[in-house]
């Protein structure tokens, strides 16, 4: 975990780069690219395809990631957007989880 996200978004970042420099000045961009999986499985590149700008968006973020929708895994992460064609997850802390699951469900 780590080594496999940061290379995807590098390749990620070029991607919505290149979209940035395709654009002509003052024209918003609408073309869809395909970015990478940023799922911790190392295995996975599986292709998302998003608009720069969105892309951009999760980007702002510097705890968000880009996944393909179902790639999130729920110990570590938790989906804050989700749409048809991507999810962004957010890295939740391991030691507040496990807190978390130590305290077990709500009782008030
Ligand atoms: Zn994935």
């Amino acid at each position: 975990m780590g080594r496999n996200e940061s290379l995807f978004r590098e390749v990620n970042e070029r991607i919505g780069q290149l979209d940035r420099t395709l654009a002509r000045p003052g024209l918003e961009t609408d073309s869809l690219w395909e970015f990478i999986c940023e799922c911790g499985d190392q295995a996975c590149c599986e292709p998302v395809s998003l608009r720069s700008s969105e892309y951009e968006g999760i980007r702002a973020r510097a705890t968000s990631f880009l996944i393909v929708p179902g790639h999130d895994v729920a110990e570590i992460e938790r989906v804050v957007e989700r749409c048809e064609r991507f999810e962004v997850v957010e890295k939740v802390d391991p030691d507040a989880a496990a807190v978390a699951t130590a305290r077990g469900p709500r009782t008030t």
